[in-house]
């Protein structure tokens, strides 16, 4: 078969990031390769990657626009939006409206709809999936660094000695990166890998030392580390000294909570060895990174977990250094780019603070408007909760499946049959969110979409349409463009092309920046348009002082606080939000498997994908299958104080003896009680409103 053309494009799955060369055959069919040029993949790609060219078909696609359960034209949609967007705003407020978007959107398309809600409707409320995801991570990084900044790149990770894994099973979330680690590790067999984690996952094939926590114990572990460190005089005091705040405070509470070995052994329910192993190893080796992800954030003391990391590079000064660093990687291929342009309803675009005034008068300014938002909107959980009270009235929701993802999924489905107005913005017809619409909004998908993406290591990607846009499908900053035009802000919304938004974005980070702020890619502002067809993968900051892109930060332990230093957080570890008892014995974890991504809209229509796991399991330990009489390959039902499950049993040594691991992809197309997130309960962390989804007690018995 001849090829048509290829394109250079990027996965739309994990946080990774990897390039791909998108080829279209004459026939049609898309054959997909690795980009052999990209950064973060250098040609590889893992099984979702690889099969994205089966999953580009139009069965089931969302193609015209629809009102009330009838086909419309754009015009006629688009009016309905805005007129009834406009009538409910009048009646009850701007917060009686809201925004619900998600790390699948490109950054183009979050930045128009932070600035029409933000900037023009004038209220905060506008969140994302990704709450689900990073929220944790965010918040922390702003206690310590005074930005949202992730410090390191990939190549850190292969020049480390030692890699503390943590709360990630990367080897099936973050599949091309594993294989970057293992490469390393093959050709420096010396580099040694530690795996903080509840269940023995692929990702422990390979760990010199496996530490399975107690879920939900983890800053007992990082604080009873610190507490190694100065007992063995290990901190980098001069660097503390200079360059850091807090230590005295963090120390004395990491005293408190984790005063000896024993102490964090019992507390985490390890061996006193293994810790001890640990802590030896981190203490000896200055090249090490601890790798993160949502077993530390999904928890109601996320941030808290994510500072205990954060105050142990702190206080040896293993940051901004090659191979050292705290690294949290994204779960979404665009969780990064949705904070830079304020996807998060406590930020303002360019990582600028709603709460810090002179941000919003110089968003203001650049924006033209005096509506701009003067207080934080509701975070995504909280969101649902005001739609199912009916504070919030109307929500559009964009590329994203609440009703599958959101814990106390049956109470968000709720709400949103009951709210007076839901729009959706997707690429299918029938999925268990799009069913309650009363505006269907047809997006392009990927292939069909063109702007950009950033990855875990702060690199911005092109995302480039190879395909084109199926029936009447338009881009989702387009469709946020024209609402706002007809809400009367034309000037503000008058963008041409995906482009044009990107320089606006890029301008902004740069206006009246002088280096105040970590988040500049002013360098890139004044690109033609064939420039931005033609950008290749670049990591911000992208400035004059950096105009080709910044590999490491903090490289002057200069931190973006107002003294310049970082800061230590005294954390008081706290425990699950819900404990277990006799009526709900086991602790219920939620994650990702390897071959399926979010709900399932795009991933089931390869069937190859489906073979790796067909259908929802209950990974339990063959000791609690026999207390609860449970049987291989049985179906189980699950039951919490929120919602039921059902799914089948297999018995797994990798599982730690008194939880469960049910994944989170399955929705209610493929059986009425699939949906994981029903069983979870909607109790959130204080600081970074992620919700607890690692830890929820639930009761089991065969079905
Ligand atoms: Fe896509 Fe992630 Fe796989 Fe790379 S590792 S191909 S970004 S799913």
């Amino acid at each position: 078969m001849t090829l048509a053309t290829t394109t250079r494009t990027t996965c739309p799955y994990c946080g990774v990031g990897c390039g791909v060369l998108a080829s279209t055959l004459e026939d049609g069919t898309v054959e997909i390769q690795g980009d052999p040029l990209h950064p973060a993949n250098l040609g590889r790609l893992c099984s979702k990657g690889s099969a994205l060219g089966e999953t580009v078909g139009l069965d089931g696609r969302l193609l015209h626009p629809v009102v009330d359960g009838k086909q419309v034209s754009w015009d006629e949609a688009l009016d309905t939006v805005s007129e009834r967007l406009q009538t409910i705003i009048q009646e009850h407020g701007p917060d009686s409206v809201a925004f619900y978007l998600s790390g699948q959107l490109l950054t183009e398309d979050y930045y128009v709809a932070n600035k029409l809600m933000k900037g023009f409707i004038g209220s905060g409320n506008i969140d994302t999936n990704s709450r689900l995801c990073m929220s944790s991570a965010v918040a922390a990084y702003k206690r310590a660094l005074g930005s949202d900044t992730v410090p390191c790149s990939y190549e850190d990770l292969e020049i480390a000695d030692l890699l503390v894994i943590a709360g990630s099973n990367a080897a099936w979330c973050h599949p091309v990166l594993f294989q970057r680690i293992s490469k390393a590790k093959e050709l420096r067999p010396d580099m040694k890998v530690v795996v903080i984690d509840p269940r023995r996952t692929a990702t422990c094939d390979l760990a010199d030392l496996h530490l399975p926590v107690k879920p939900g114990s983890d800053a007992y572990l990082f604080n009873g580390l610190l507490n190694y460190l100065k007992q063995h005089d290990k901190l980098d005091w001069r660097f503390i000294e200079q360059h850091v705040d807090g230590f005295a405070d963090a120390l004395q509470a990491a005293k408190t909570s984790s005063a000896s070995i024993p102490a964090v052994a019992a507390a985490c329910e390890l061996p006193e060895s293994d810790v001890a192993e640990f802590f030896r190893l981190f203490a000896q080796t200055e090249r090490s990174i601890s790798f993160y992800s949502q077993g530390i954030n999904q928890s109601s003391s996320g941030t808290d977990k994510c500072n205990a990391i954060l105050n142990c590079h702190l206080a040896t000064g293993r940051i901004g250094k090659p191979g050292m660093g705290p690294f949290s990687i994204t779960g979404q291929p665009n969780a990064m780019g949705g904070r830079e342009v304020g996807g998060l309803s406590n930020m303002l675009a360019a990582h600028m603070d709603i709460d810090n005034p002179s941000h919003r008068d110089l968003v203001s300014r650049f924006w033209k408007t005096d509506r701009l938002t003067t207080t934080p909107g509701r975070k995504a959980v909280d969101m649902f909760k005001d739609l199912g009270s009916g504070k919030i009235k109307a929500v559009w929701v964009l590329a994203t499946n609440p009703v599958v993802s959101l814990p106390e999924a049956d109470a968000v489905k709720k709400a949103l049959e009951q709210c007076e107005l839901l729009i959706v913005s997707d690429i299918e017809q029938q999925t268990d969110t799009t069913r309650h619409a009363h505006v269907l909004l047809p997006a392009l998908a990927w292939g069909e979409k063109s702007g950009t993406v950033t990855n875990s290591e702060r690199r911005i990607s092109r995302q480039r349409a190879f395909l084109p846009a199926p029936g009447e499908a338009r881009a989702d900053w387009w469709m946020i463009a024209e609402v706002a035009k007809r809400m009367g802000f034309a000037e503000a919304f008058d963008f041409n092309s995906a482009a044009d938004v990107f320089r606006e974005h890029a301008a902004l980070s740069g206006f009246e920046n002088n280096n105040l702020r970590d988040f500049d890619i002013s360098a890139l502002a004044t690109m033609s348009d064939s420039q931005f067809e033609q950008l290749k993968p670049v990591q911000w900051p992208v400035n004059e002082a950096a105009p080709k892109g910044t590999a490491r930060l903090f490289t002057e332990h200069q931190f973006n606080t107002a003294n310049g230093k970082a800061k230590m957080i005294a954390v008081d570890p706290r425990l699950p939000a819900n404990h277990c008892d006799i009526e709900y014995p086991l602790v219920l974890n939620t994650g990702r498997i390897r071959d399926q991504w979010h709900t399932m809209t795009r991933t089931s229509r390869a069937p190859r994908l489906a073979a790796h796991m067909p259908e929802p399991v209950v990974e339990i330990h063959p000791m609690d299958a026999a207390t609860w009489q449970l049987k291989d390959g049985a179906l189980a039902e699950l039951t919490s104080r929120w919602g039921r499950l059902i799914g089948r049993v297999n018995h797994s040594n990798s599982q730690r003896p008194g939880s469960v691991f049910v994944p989170i992809h399955w929705n209610s197309q493929f059986a009425a009680l699939a949906r994981v997130a029903t069983l979870v309960n909607a109790v959130t962390d204080p600081l970074s409103g992620q919700p607890e989804l690692k830890q929820t007690p639930v009761s089991i018995r065969a079905f």
